[in-house]
């Protein structure tokens, strides 16, 4: 035991006074992520191995504190934000990277920047398949724990499938290694539990994923379309006609509009919703696929088609793609992302309401769709310091959500669950189903040491239905 009551200083102790924060305003600067959620952080600690990680973890548990783990706080759903008093682990400073060039993979350390891998990567002509729009700033170790997607994990699927083995620390501060560099490794897979239970079951400490070569051949198109239900046919057509493009993503006019003002991408702003389609691979086929993109778009109305000349008119229109959350702050100083999933061919449907429910709550609404997942991003735009604002938004939210369950969807595409949809788990989950995910959860962790409160509602063991779950705190 410590000092008793001193957390802080036992912390100093163990990790340094430069790793440790507690000052207000670093504990207000901590208490949230990119969503709308706020918690209570009672110290901040930014340990350097998984060590110190453990050293971290023991010391929160001797005060009686859980911990939360942190790496950019990118998160959309509120899963790095402490729903009761807790001690945070952010992990920016482990950013070690050990490539392995001759298997194609690298040990990477969890607060590595998505981006910065591939940065690493590119002399070898590799890199991390999963993109997320955030890759410029997200972490390796919120990736996985979130099990991220991306623009490119359409054809090249998400986080998961590039995670051959997890490094982390449990809630008795053992280190342990699940998976490991076999295709196929023996035993349960604890790897694949790991990967998307967002902090819930253990902190990160290293990750070796596999490392994709870059596609020798890349056709980037941008077609425009003059209604939004032509670009969503066009997506159904395109992978009916055996074509899985690298990436397949959508924006409606709104969003066009925005982000034209903001990036200058010579964005059709006349039309109703533009395609981002890109097919990669081999030369010869990348030439067919690419032509069969614009036959189809064709097909379906596209009144412009363009095709990036190079690589620096390519990066400008991912560009413009990646900008689309940025360029919102033109028009609201808040916004409030729904990240939801509808099955592809229910796209129309989907789309149709999503306006009806802006105009039901007189919001303006901006879409960024991956249409070839059927994942839907539609952005509220609104003013929180208005009286009423954010009721209205909310209510627009659980609309979202409703209507893509009615619709044969699920609650998250890639956010996670977090502390945001935590109490919508049963709309998709079965009493059953929920208390089978909270026994692997007291597996792991049965005094809930690790991000309590969040993914899983009060009242998911069976023997614990009639709970109420604690309130998030909306922001
Ligand atoms: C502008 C913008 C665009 C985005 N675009 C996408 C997108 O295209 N696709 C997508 O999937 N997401 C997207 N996101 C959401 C977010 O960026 C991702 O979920 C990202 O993976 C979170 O990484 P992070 O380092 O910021 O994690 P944080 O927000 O810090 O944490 C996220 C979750 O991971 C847990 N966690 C973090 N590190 C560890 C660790 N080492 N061990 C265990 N648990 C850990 C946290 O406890 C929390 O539950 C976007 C967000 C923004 C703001």
């Amino acid at each position: 035991m410590g000092s008793g009551s001193d957390l802080v200083g036992d912390l100093v102790e163990a990790l340094g006074s430069d790793s440790v924060r507690s000052e207000p305003l670093d504990r207000l600067l901590f208490s949230k992520d990119a969503g709308v959620t706020r918690g209570e952080v009672v110290a901040i600690t930014f340990p350097e191995s998984a060590t110190e990680v453990a050293a971290v973890i023991r010391i929160a548990g001797r005060h009686g504190l859980p911990v939360v783990v942190r790496g950019a706080g990118t998160g959309l759903a509120g899963g790095a934000v402490p729903s009761e008093p807790a001690v945070l682990v952010v992990t920016t400073r482990m950013t070690e990277i050990e490539v392995d060039a001759a298997n194609r993979t690298a040990w990477v350390e969890p607060g590595v920047i998505n981006l910065d891998l591939s940065r690493h990567t590119a002399p070898l002509d590799l890199h991390f398949a999963p993109d997320p729009s955030s890759q410029a700033a997200c972490t390796i170790g919120g990736n996985v724990a979130n099990n991220s997607g991306g623009p490119h994990c359409l054809a090249e699927g998400t986080t998961v499938n590039h995670v051959l083995a997890v490094e982390f620390v449990d809630a008795a501060g053992n280190v342990l290694l699940a998976g490991g560099p076999a295709p196929d490794p023996i035993g349960l897979d604890v790897r694949g539990v790991l990967v998307g239970s967002e902090g819930t079951l253990g902190v990160v400490t290293r990750a070796l994923v596999k490392l994709t070569p870059n596609p020798p051949a890349v056709r980037t198109m941008l077609l425009a379309f003059p209604d939004v239900a032509d670009a969503c046919a066009t997506v159904s057509a395109v992978i009916a006609a055996g074509v899985v493009p690298a990436a397949l993503e959508m924006m409606d006019r709104p969003l066009i509009r925005a982000v034209e003002n903001f990036i200058h991408a010579d964005l059709p702003v006349d039309a109703a919703a533009v395609l981002l389609a890109e097919v990669a691979g081999h030369p010869a086929g990348v030439e067919a696929e690419a032509e069969l993109v614009v036959a189809i778009g064709e097909r379906h109305n596209a009144f412009q088609i363009r095709v990036a000349r190079d690589d620096e008119e390519r990066e400008l229109l991912w560009k413009a793609r990646k900008s689309a959350f940025g360029a919102i702050a033109q028009i609201a100083p808040d916004y409030y992302l729904h990240d939801t999933v509808v099955p592809r061919t229910r796209l129309v449907e989907a789309m149709t309401e999503i306006y009806a429910i802006a105009d039901r709550h007189d919001l303006v609404v901006l879409n960024t769709i991956h249409a070839g997942d059927g994942n839907l991003h539609p952005k509220f735009a609104f003013d929180g310091s208005v009286p009423g604002e954010r009721e209205k938004v909310k209510a627009a939210a659980e609309e979202v959500v409703g209507l893509s369950i009615r619709l044969g969807g699920v609650l998250s595409g890639e956010h996670g669950i977090g502390l945001e949809k935590r109490d919508l788990m049963s709309l998709v989950f079965s009493a059953v189903d929920l208390d089978a995910q909270a026994r692997l959860r007291d597996a792991f962790d049965l005094d809930r040491r690790f991000n309590p409160g969040t993914v899983l509602p009060a009242g998911s063991r069976c023997f614990d239905f009639g709970k109420q779950p604690p309130e998030g705190v909306w922001v």
